[in-house]
């Protein structure tokens, strides 16, 4: 899996310090953007800790995804404030690089190992078979498996961010997404450290709200994000 930051709002934490600001003062853009510097990790902080997150829309973060599987694409869509550019397996055929995912449970296991890597041999086999026989593309990728590899590109606001990083950094997660979360959250907190000082999975913030589905490991859970 790769992930990169690609591009965001310059100055991100700025913009949100300048737009939490003004909600309440009678100053120029200007002048509330030069004093805001000096004040805003308070600013910033305050606005979090009072749920004041509208203005965390105004920050932006553009990823780019190469490597994951299409059952983790399949997850990330689900996200509907977020924009996606995904490879098309329309116009795209697989024949030259026919990526794909093998989780670990599965490279682990001995019996498995490697009847999962024929069955995705024979896939791509077959696949090709069907391209070569001028099936087309769009048709011929029925028998891609959910293991079969993907890229894309994806924009969020910090909000979404905040939101994405909730659900997808906790362990209830699937392993595949919850890396992919872990990683873009590693790049944002270097990019805008102040604006996800304290994302992550929701027990971050208190208990932890998957009840009974807990993993019950809350406080290893805080200390790894403290450290991420
Ligand atoms: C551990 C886990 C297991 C899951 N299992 C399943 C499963 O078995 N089956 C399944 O189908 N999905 C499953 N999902 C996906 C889940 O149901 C959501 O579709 C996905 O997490 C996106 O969440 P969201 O809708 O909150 O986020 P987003 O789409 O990113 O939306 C963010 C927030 O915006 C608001 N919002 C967005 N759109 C609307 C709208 N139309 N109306 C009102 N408010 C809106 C909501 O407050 C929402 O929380 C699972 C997710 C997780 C994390």
């Amino acid at each position: 899996m790769v992930v990169q930051l690609l591009a965001c709002t310059p100055d991100a934490e700025d913009v949100v310090a300048a737009a939490a600001q003004l909600c309440y003062s009678a100053s120029s853009i200007s002048q509330i953007l030069e004093r805001g510097r000096s004040k805003k990790k308070a600013l910033l902080e305050k606005i979090v800790s009072a749920g004041h997150f509208s203005v965390l829309e105004h920050a932006s973060f553009t990823f780019g995804v190469e490597d994951i599987s299409r059952a983790c694409s399949h997850q990330l869509v689900r996200h509907r404030l977020a924009s996606f550019s995904q490879q098309s397996q329309r116009y795209v055929s697989v024949v030259e690089k026919f990526g794909s995912v093998t989780p670990e449970s599965i490279s682990s296991h001995p019996d498995f190992r490697d009847r999962y890597a024929e069955f995705i041999r024979e896939t791509q086999e077959f696949y090709r078979e069907m391209l070569a026989a001028g099936i087309p593309a769009e048709d011929a990728r029925f028998v891609l498996p959910n293991a079969v590899g993907t890229k894309l590109v994806m924009t969020m606001n910090a909000r979404e961010l905040h939101h994405f990083f909730r659900l997808r950094c906790c362990y209830r997660a699937q392993w595949e997404i919850r890396d992919m979360a872990l990683e873009m959250l590693r790049l944002v907190r270097r990019k805008a450290p102040l604006l996800f000082a304290d994302a992550g999975p929701g027990c971050l913030a208190g208990d932890c709200p998957e009840g009974a589905m807990s993993c019950g490991r809350m406080e290893q859970v805080r200390e790894e994000f403290r450290q991420l």
